[in-house]
């Protein structure tokens, strides 16, 4: 991955040149006549996100000509890694730093390459970070985003909990950070029974993970991840066109590290804690099943609806315990419903929040990072779908509306109000290539997040007069 980059100065990188469609004519206008027939040749316009390589004298590239429209910054340059020939990039020479790092972070993230089990194919072209402001940022976030889409992309048969687990401790072990976790039965006799019911079934005993890093005087931020390795559907099996993705359903605990890897690196100020619940939903003759009831480590009893609405279950306890830390923010990431799918599509990530400010400090780093989020209300008058005859409450709503709202009422149940709190409910998956953004796993929500947390909490944030 860091391939893509070269950190040293070369005097003889390849300039990118940014055009519209409309500026085309008059960057030509300013070039020999053999580049403007060459350009004419090509039939090239400039089109956003094209590129056309310049030939000099000696058949060499003297530049490249990279289409442009002016929106999404971190993507304008997202597929050079794929469309260029190998050789060593520069940025282009007219645009500010902050474009810069944008356009080389989308840079990094287009050259993601998943090659556990198959080579890829053929050299990269590199980008020249030299001049960046920041080029170990930009590094940071190619690297967390590639952890992240890594654990993603993993099948479920070399990623179940234990190897999770392993990820989660070297991670730890990386930075410094105390790493801690709780296996099979030690969850219930540690009071975990709700991420025990929906791992117990798997071969792969269930886990809890629990990372912390920082001063303990510092700010106390939690992070909360789905770790659900694969998702049969339990008892309530999954069709197999719904069960083919479910290796994706860890996506919440990768999101989570992608994050915390982000945060330690940048050695943020806070008190950082990542829990994950890591369990498969797997079938056997001690499943849990339908119409049983489990007593959460929050005291809530909650009958199960339907054993495929597990993420929430396989979370609800971790989220107890962070909150029962009184963390000055709690976010969870989760593949949670395909609800919220239908809501928003896939390449947006749906969120909720019981703290409006919170809301809109997310939404404004996604716009600003080109990473789309959309808030969805917690609606309590949809609270109701969650009543249960004879426990608390159901695992999930019965109606066909409104999936991803109950689902995260359901959790709202085990959040107080005082605790700011934002549930990521997201597809962790491009159905599509984009640039930047290559078919399979994708870490969605994770840079907004990141850039609130700096913004909040950051060395910064106090001088300037942002929270
Ligand atoms: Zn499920």
């Amino acid at each position: 991955m860091s391939d893509c980059f070269i950190d040293q100065p070369t005097t003889d990188a390849i300039p990118i040149v940014a055009v519209t469609a409309d500026d085309l004519e008059r960057w030509l206008a300013t070039q020999p006549e053999r580049t403007s027939n060459w350009v004419g040749t090509s039939g090239y316009q400039g089109k956003a996100g094209s590129f056309l390589c310049i030939p000099n004298d000696d058949g060499r590239i003297a530049c490249v000509l990279a289409g442009v429209d002016g929106s999404e910054p971190t993507w304008a340059l997202g597929d050079g890694p794929s469309k260029l020939p190998a050789g060593v990039y520069r940025l282009p020479a007219d645009w500010d730093a902050g474009r810069c790092e944008k356009a080389a972070i989308g840079w990094g993230l287009g050259a993601y390459r998943y090659t556990r089990y198959k080579a890829a194919n053929g050299e990269l072209p590199r980008l020249s970070l030299a001049g960046l402001e920041r080029p170990q940022r930009v590094r940071d976030v190619v690297e967390a985003v590639a952890l992240t889409r890594d654990l993603i992309n993993t099948p479920a048969e070399d990623l179940m909990p234990e190897q999770l687990a392993h990820s989660a401790r070297a991670l730890a072990e990386a930075h410094g950070a105390e790493f801690f976790e709780l296996v099979g039965d030690e969850l219930l006799s540690t009071n975990f029974p709700c991420l025990h019911a929906v791992g117990r079934a798997s071969l792969h005993a269930p886990r809890l993970l629990d990372l912390r890093w920082g001063d303990p005087a510092h700010p106390r931020v939690t992070l909360v991840g789905k770790g659900v390795c694969f998702d049969s559907g339990g008892l309530d099996l999954k069709p197999s066109n719904a069960m083919r993705s479910m290796k994706k359903d860890m996506g919440g605990a990768a999101h989570v590290l992608g994050l915390a890897r982000l945060i330690m690196g940048a050695g943020l100020p806070l008190r950082l804690r990542v829990l994950i619940g890591a369990a498969e939903n797997a079938v056997s003759g001690n499943a849990f099943r339908p119409g049983d009831v489990l007593r959460s480590r929050k005291g809530l009893t909650i009958e199960v609806e339907n054993t495929d609405a597990e993420g929430r279950l396989a979370i609800c306890d971790a989220l107890t315990e962070a909150v029962s830390e009184q963390p000055a923010l709690l976010m969870d990431f989760t593949t949670l419903t395909g609800a919220a799918r239908v809501a928003v599509g896939t390449e947006i990530a749906a969120f909720f929040s019981n703290d409006d400010t919170l809301a809109a400090d997310l939404a404004r780093h996604a716009g600003i990072d080109d990473d789309p989020v959309w808030r969805l209300p917690l609606h309590d008058g949809y609270r109701h779908e969650l009543d249960s005859q004879i426990a608390d409450l159901l695992n999930c709503g019965t109606s066909s509306y409104a999936g991803a709202i109950t689902a995260a009422l359901f959790l709202k149940e085990f959040v107080p109000a005082t605790t700011p709190w934002l549930h990521f409910d997201m597809m962790a998956w491009n159905l599509r290539a984009r640039p930047g953004r290559p078919k399979g796993a994708e870490a969605m929500g994770v840079r907004a997040a990141f850039a609130l947390l700096e913004a909040r909490f950051g060395t910064g944030a106090a001088s300037a007069g942002r929270r």
